[in-house]
């Protein structure tokens, strides 16, 4: 089969650290064209809007979205009408209707949507979900703690409506939650903090259960300096699991099970082409659902003013 001629809109941080070298590494995949205001990839065509692009060059088969989220819908919507496959960036969207209306397109036009979660295809995370299979939880603990101004300087859509707040890094967590538990869960009581200059979260304190009650709590903050934590731990009858650092190592009882280098990107681009050849759709909301759930039950505090 010939490779999948691909384009890139939205052409800023994570394009560049990962989607491009990604890319560029799996033969199932040709960069052929990008779109994007400001940024450019050297060695193929680049357009100012994904409409000029579209139009210039027929030969895409596929998009990948890397702008924003409050910006994804717009040109999901176009790609799918001109017959493209789309790989979504997470968040998949800035509203979990609009995600649903862009999976209803898909469909209807034979096309494949990939909702991407990087942080499910991170090193450790399918046997975290393993061991928690093979024992009974007793109880979890989320605890993703990172210093805003070092992992996202200057960028303004994160802390406006529809950004999320700390809830972009958040969801990697709730990805992974949502894929290695056995049962579905949902939110009993939330408090966000809100910058009384901002209009996204700068914390959230969250708590969930499942149907058999199990104790799941979550700590997102954003004024973390010094250690980095991005951890679940679960209780369980076989003891203490840690999956660290965004999913890359497993402890058990204090064991190191795995650590082995992350390849988060590569792996997302491999499910793409996979999903691409088989004529289907990967659309899972269940983390953005949550994020909704804690907009929609949480306390809202305001706090301190955020400055750059
Ligand atoms: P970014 O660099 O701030 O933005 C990506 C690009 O989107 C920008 O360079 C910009 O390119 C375009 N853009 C910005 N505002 C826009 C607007 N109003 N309308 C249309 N395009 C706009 O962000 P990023 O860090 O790459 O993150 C992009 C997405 O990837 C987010 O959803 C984020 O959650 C996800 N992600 C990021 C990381 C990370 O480590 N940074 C990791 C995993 C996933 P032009 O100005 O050239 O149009």
């Amino acid at each position: 089969m010939s490779p999948i001629n691909i384009a890139i809109v939205g052409v800023g941080k994570i394009v560049r650290d990962q989607h491009l070298p990604a890319i560029a590494a799996n033969s199932d995949y040709k960069l052929i064209a990008a779109a994007s205001r400001h940024g450019v990839v050297d060695g193929i065509d680049n357009f100012k809007s994904i409409e000029a692009m579209l139009e210039a060059v027929p030969a895409i088969d596929a998009v990948s979205l890397c702008m924003p989220p409050q910006y994804r819908y717009a040109a999901a919507h176009t790609a799918l009408q001109a017959g493209k496959h789309v790989f979504l960036e997470k968040p998949p969207g800035a509203t979990l209707s609009e995600v649903a209306d862009l999976q209803a397109l898909a469909d209807s036009k034979g096309l494949s949507l990939f909702a991407s979660w990087h942080s499910r295809y991170a090193p450790a995370v399918e046997e975290a979900k393993a061991f928690l299979a093979s024992t009974k939880i007793n109880s979890v603990q989320v605890i993703w703690k990172e210093d805003v101004r070092h992992w996202h300087p200057n960028q303004e859509w994160i802390w406006a409506a529809g950004g999320l707040g700390v809830f972009d890094p958040g969801i990697n967590a709730l990805s992974i939650v949502t894929h290695i538990l056995p049962k579905q869960l949902f939110i009993t009581a939330a408090t966000l903090e809100f910058p009384e200059n901002r209009d996204a979260p700068i914390a959230a304190s969250i708590t969930f259960r499942d149907a058999d009650a199990l104790p799941v709590s979550a700590e997102f903050d954003w004024r973390q300096t010094g250690h980095q934590s991005w951890d679940i731990i679960a209780e369980t009858d076989a003891g203490r699991m840690v999956l660290a650092e965004g999913g890359a190592k497993l402890s058990i009882n204090g064991e190191l099970r795995k650590d082995t280098p992350e390849r988060e990107y590569p792996a997302l681009y491999e499910r793409f082409a996979e999903i691409v050849k088989a004529g289907k759709s990967d659309v899972d909301l269940a983390p953005l659902r949550h994020v909704a759930d804690a907009f929609m039950l949480g306390k809202r505090k305001f706090v301190e003013a955020f400055h750059d």
